[in-house]
């Protein structure tokens, strides 16, 4: 029998992150039309398939394209001007993005893409808030061909925090603009019919409720309604500072995730971003309703300040998904990140520092974010018919040398360095560090007028002047 033609065949040690976690040692995938066609032993695949481009080899690793489960784009000039500059997501992130216009958001997602794409990241999830950014950073997203969650939406609600010394007087409050929900959950809407949830176009919708304070009652129930009827996601953070949690007592009576349980969204479609300060009893709420967590390890640490408690979120049965969120842009390090931490407040803490297993912490990244985020019909783990999203990692070098424990190997000792391409739809997108569809002279000079940018933007409003060490 002939051999049947394939676009690109990919050779290598597959760790295809299906169910079972199957693991082919010398094996390859073919791809046929962007989606995975046949999947086996090297030696059946290069008998039944032909391609005209083959990668790797027997030492390669193969594994699912990874999920960034949570990001903003366009912080991407910014996420290094927080150091030392506490609180600095309203005073330094906001204000940051607030400042840009569309081409640079635009220049945002490029930056991104190539540092994501750089540590085989094929998917991320944004959540845009501006909808002056939203066509340039759709547009840039289809040029770069990166795949993406994206949740959309605007707040609709003016708020006041009382300050901390004035509360006798003072009283925190909030207030929701009339008519602004019905109008930006429209274009959510109009948004989901052009971007379906399940669709098969590279981008996938979904609806973005970022959080208590900005968004209104009625913008949080009928962004919930909108969510179930297309199968999207809800996505919100909560619980992510204390300053929340105080607004959410003073004002609603309730913790946050409890507001959210009055608010009836607590269900599969939330994606529960952060939540570092939720209680056991909030836990239990995002548990029994069928929630996620989105965990962005690196960010607890450079400005969250917080970490959830992992072993309660899993312990309960809830699904986790890791995020980069701009604070490292590659996800070997946020794997890494999210072993140390937890290993070492939750494991090593309680003498179990192996309670959090290394394919657990993989599969957060990709075949766990894939489910959270309604995507695992298409992304998330290798299997015939599902997208040919894959990262080929080099498995040859000195620090990968006699392998024992795939899944433990690649959490300690595998680094973006290792990352030979990265593949989405079957296009290779990174390979042996060139980019097919981001020009990387240009993206240099978009990115230093972009850090110059927000620099100035933000001297005002800094503790320490720039630059300091
Ligand atoms: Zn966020």
């Amino acid at each position: 029998m002939q051999p049947a033609q394939a676009d690109l065949i990919v050779r290598g040690r597959i760790a295809t992150m299906d169910a079972t976690r199957r693991v082919i040692d010398d094996g390859a995938l073919a791809v046929v039309g962007g989606r995975i066609a046949a999947l086996g032993p090297h030696a059946e695949i290069v008998r039944d398939w032909t391609a005209p481009r083959s990668l790797g080899d027997a030492r390669s690793i193969v594994l699912p394209g990874f999920i960034d489960a949570h990001t903003h784009c366009s912080q991407c000039f910014v996420r290094s001007l927080t150091t030392g500059e506490l609180p600095m997501i309203p005073r330094i992130y906001n204000p940051a993005q607030r400042s840009l216009d569309a081409t640079q958001a635009g220049q945002t997602v490029r930056l991104i893409a190539a540092q994501l794409l750089r540590s085989g990241i094929t998917t991320l999830c944004e959540g845009t808030l501006n909808p002056a950014h939203e066509e340039a950073i759709v547009g840039a997203i289809e040029e770069v061909g990166i795949r993406c969650n994206l949740a959309r939406g605007c707040a609709d609600q003016d708020f006041h925090h009382a300050a901390l010394y004035a509360q006798v007087r003072d009283r925190s409050w909030l207030k929701a603009r009339e008519g602004e929900a019905e109008i930006d959950l429209a274009r959510s809407a109009a948004f989901l019919d052009r971007y379906p949830a399940r669709g098969d176009r590279l981008i996938r919708g979904a609806v973005n409720a970022s959080a208590l304070l900005g968004f209104s009652e009625r913008y949080f129930r009928d962004g919930h309604a909108l969510a179930r009827e297309r199968g999207a996601t809800l996505q919100v953070h909560v619980g992510r500072d204390r300053e929340e949690v105080e607004f959410c007592l003073a004002v609603f009576g309730r913790r946050p995730v409890e507001r959210l349980a009055d608010l009836g969204v607590i269900d599969r479609h939330l994606v529960a971003v952060h939540a570092v300060l939720a209680s056991e009893t909030e836990i239990e709420l995002l548990a029994r309703g069928g929630a996620s967590l989105a965990h962005s390890p690196v960010e607890c640490v450079a400005n969250l300040n917080a970490i959830p408690n992992l072993p309660r979120f899993r312990a309960a049965g809830i699904r986790v998904a890791l995020g980069c969120d701009n604070q490292a842009n590659d996800i070997f390090v946020t794997m890494r990140a999210a072993w140390l931490i937890h290993g070492a407040k939750w494991g090593v803490g309680a003498y179990d520092p192996e309670f959090l297993a290394p394919g657990d912490i993989i599969a957060m990244a990709t075949s766990e974010a894939a489910d959270v985020l309604f995507m695992d019909d298409l992304v998330g783990s290798l299997e015939v018919g599902k997208a040919a999203d894959i990262a080929l990692l080099d498995g040859s070098g000195p620090h990968l040398m006699a392998m024992q424990h795939l899944s433990s190997e690649i959490l300690r000792y595998a680094s973006r360095a290792e990352v030979k391409a990265t593949i989405v739809a079957g296009r290779v997108l990174y390979e042996d560090g060139a980019f097919a569809t981001i020009d990387v002279e240009r993206l240099r000079a978009d990115a230093d007028a972009g850090a110059a940018h927000v620099r100035g933007v933000l001297a005002d409003r800094r503790y320490r002047a720039l630059p300091h060490f």
